[in-house]
């Protein structure tokens, strides 16, 4: 259940879509599609209460270092402190 019409930003109209969601919790981070409501004019997502819920079990699961429900998907990296760009940073 969705609960705006319009977009709360800027009164666009509102589009179901399912969209790419990166989740973070510490260093480790989880990947998903998701339905959301979203804005044809500004692109701004809207996700239903039960689905922030979710997200927000995701991020503390990750903190927590539980895994349980996840599955390994490739690696992730951040850059090390030798990369030549120094606007450049790791995240951690
Ligand atoms: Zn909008």
């Amino acid at each position: 259940m969705m609960p705006f019409e319009k977009c709360p930003v800027c009164g666009g109209v509102l589009e179901m879509k399912q969209v790419e969601k990166l989740l973070r919790g510490g260093v480790n981070t989880v990947s998903l599609k998701v339905t959301a409501e979203v804005c044809q004019h500004c692109g701004e997502r809207l996700y239903a209460e039960d689905v922030v819920k979710s997200f927000e079990e995701i991020r503390s699961k990750l903190q927590k270092q539980e895994f349980t429900h996840f599955r390994a998907l490739g690696q992730s990296f951040t850059i090390d402190e030798e990369w030549p760009n120094k606007s450049l940073n790791p995240t951690a």
